[in-house]
């Protein structure tokens, strides 16, 4: 019997053959793909022909084919809708995968091949997309020590195990941390407490084995907890318990992890080449310099911490109004600015609902993307992975453009959160091959389906990411789409953000589900206001983080990580009444991982970058501009990552990005 994944797929839009697939298909599908690739890949590097992109870079471009059309589909499914089966497999598959990228990053005669197009570049007749990709093939090589010899390349081997050792156990300290504390609650404490909140703490206490309900430093329970418990006491207790997980002198402390990480990290920086490992993060990232990471930071420090300054006095003077003295305190400020943001912006959540329809929020964002682009959407009826799943044609002007599919609701099988995908990526080299995109979401199943705002906004952010796939327009599959910086990905996502928040798209399209009613011009205000409270807290908590993590990636490394922690955010002049969002015994992003260290500021880059260029759209009074959103497709959605970012962005907007807009949308201006 032919292994369907292996076949050909002749049927409409050649989508995968989902009716056809069953698990068992999969396991010798990447076999014979992890098989071709190796084959491909060493008669690429044992070739006696003298190199050129085409038998270097374009075949090792093509090598993959097969592993990338089971890949596109397995991870999706397993991701999307996962069996045993499947999760056994990606068990099975994640140390195989990873040996063979690090065959290929440590194959000697393959990497002198690339060195020899490189050096010799200027001599090759290269388009400039093909030179953008010779250096990215080169960048990624020379990023895993592919220049090293001998000790050196032995001991970066040494650094990099014993980091993933380490970054493991400061994952599974956080998690022993959060699994042990928990406070007990009397049937009295839960005064104030929101339905969802009580619910949610006396599960808790059942898992725990306890008879009443219970805290635990869980952010799904502690935050509601200092959100709405009128008791001080108690609140001081578990925000203490929550900042101090894993600096508690026990086994799972992880102050001596964090200090030997970061002393790691630096030896790995110098072996490799570079001053410090801020500087060998931030290489291939946009913003490519610790220097400009801590000048972007500090401009929207400034503004945010005045207005959290202001907001404290206000809270602080609410405290003693309740008959409290002193100074408001970290576990007092959201207990208090719940109370304010109640009396100031209140929404009534369930009131709302029926106005956000799944079928009308898609509809809105169909329509954004038809008044920008051009895009039509046709309902295809194929075979699915999912009953839930559903596919539409993406056209423009009678011409296909690509193959969107919408798996909205939670279920058991999918992972959380929400994402987008691209099951395969678009690319010119060998034929056009059109891309077939996916957006995943965890939204409550219901008849009708109706969204939280939170929800909305959600479904325009994937959406964001998928026209980013759907209208790239490149070569080679190395650079399609999203294949862009850290700090450049999320700026088409969370760019379409800001079209749900145009008051035309919700007039038109946010209609009560039952008597078609526009929303109440009153809702809809006060829905668009809400976006701006406090975000001078917000964006000190992060910003704190960001400089912190930064610190402890420039120059030496620190030998006490918790002194450098004391020493960035007292230069930085922190609020008394506000701590750093994430506290170094507990900074996953930064220790779990190499993902986000001295990468933190990224959520923050891409948001100015986001607000900065919606702002092109508002300065010509239209936010469907055509001649704008010609450039956004032209510069940004279009060109993956076939040029650098900044160049991108340059030719977007004719500057580099600055703070104004976001200090705007997140209503710190007034306080600078
Ligand atoms: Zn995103």
């Amino acid at each position: 019997m032919t292994n369907p994944l292996l076949a050909p797929w002749e049927g409409p839009f050649e989508l995968p053959p989902f009716d056809a697939i069953r698990d068992a298909d999969f396991a010798p599908a990447f076999d014979a793909g992890l098989a071709e690739a190796r084959a491909a890949v060493a008669a690429i590097a044992d070739s006696a022909e003298i190199p050129s992109f085409a038998n270097v870079i374009e075949a090792l471009e093509q090598a993959e084919a097969t592993l990338d059309r089971v890949a596109g589909v397995f991870y999706n499914l397993a991701g999307a809708d996962s069996t045993d089966a499947r999760e056994a497999l990606m068990r099975d598959l994640a140390p195989k995968m990873s040996a063979f990228s690090s065959e290929i990053t440590n194959n000697k005669a393959l990497f002198a091949k690339i060195e020899a197009l490189w050096q010799g570049r200027e001599s090759l007749g290269l388009t400039a997309e093909q030179a953008r990709v010779l250096e990215l093939y080169r960048q990624m090589f020379v990023r895993s020590g592919a220049l090293l010899e001998g000790a050196e390349a032995e001991r970066l081997t040494a650094v990099k195990s014993r980091l993933a050792v380490l970054g493991t156990e400061f994952s599974q300290n956080i998690l022993a941390e959060e699994r042990t504390w928990f406070m007990e609650l009397a049937e009295e404490d839960l005064e104030g407490l929101p339905d969802f909140a009580i619910a949610a703490a006396r599960a808790a206490g059942a898992e725990k084995g306890v008879v009443g309900p219970v805290i635990t430093t869980s952010r799904s329970l502690i935050v509601p907890f200092l959100q709405f418990s009128p008791r001080r006491a108690l609140r001081e207790k578990a925000y203490e318990a929550w900042v101090a997980r894993g600096a508690n002198g026990n086994d799972h402390d992880n102050r001596a992890i964090a200090a030997e990480i970061l002393k790691l990290r630096e030896e790995r920086a110098h072996l490799l080449g570079y001053a410090s490992f801020a500087d060998f993060k931030l290489e291939p990232e946009m913003a490519k310099t610790p220097a400009a990471v801590r000048d972007l930071l500090l401009r929207v420090w400034a503004p945010a911490r005045a207005k959290a300054e202001a907001d404290a006095k206000v809270l602080e003077a609410m405290l003693h109004a309740d008959g409290i003295a002193g100074p408001l305190e970290p576990w007092d400020w959201r207990y208090y600015s719940e109370k304010r943001r109640k009396a100031e912006h209140d929404l009534d959540e369930a009131a709302l609902k029926p106005y956000l329809g799944l079928e009308a929020m898609i509809a809105a964002c169909f329509d954004c993307a038809n008044r920008l682009f051009g895009l039509e959407f046709r309902a295809l009826d194929v075979p699915m992975y999912h009953p839930d799943a559903r596919a539409w044609e993406v056209t423009r002007q009678g011409q296909h453009i690509a193959v969107f599919i919408g798996d909205y609701f939670a279920r058991g099988s999918k992972r959380s959160g929400a994402w987008c995908s691209a099951m395969r990526s678009q690319k010119r080299l060998g034929r056009d091959v059109r891309p077939i995109v996916v957006n995943i979401c965890n939204f409550a199943k219901g008849d009708p389906a109706l969204l939280s705002y939170d929800d909305a906004r959600t479904l325009f952010h994937e959406f964001g990411h998928a026209l980013h796939q759907m209208l790239s327009d490149v070569t080679y599959g190395f650079i399609s789409g999203t294949s862009v910086a850290r700090d450049f990905v999320e700026l088409p996502s969370q760019l379409y953000e800001h079209w749900l928040e145009v008051p035309e798209v919700l007039e038109a399209h946010a209609k009560h589900w039952q008597t078609g009613e526009a929303m109440p011009a009153d809702m809809l205000r006060r829905l668009l206001d809400a976006g701006t409270y406090d975000q001078g807290f917000a964006t000190v908590e992060f910003v704190a983080s960001a400089m912190v993590d930064l610190a402890f990636h420039e120059g030496a490394a620190p030998a006490d990580p918790m002194q450098k922690q004391a020493e960035v955010l007292a230069e930085l002049g922190m609020p008394h009444a506000i701590r750093m969002r994430h506290a170094t015994p507990h900074f996953a992003h930064v220790f779990s991982g190499d993902g986000y260290s001295s990468g933190y500021y990224s959520y923050m880059w891409s948001e100015v970058m986001d607000a900065d260029a919606f702002a092109a759209f508002e300065e010509t009074g239209d936010a469907f501009d055509p001649e704008t959103a010609a450039r956004l497709e032209r510069f940004i959605l279009s060109a993956g990552g076939s040029r650098p970012p900044e160049d991108l962005y340059l030719e977007f907007r004719g500057r580099m990005p600055g703070v104004e807009a976001l200090l705007k949308g997140r209503g710190l201006l007034d306080a600078a």
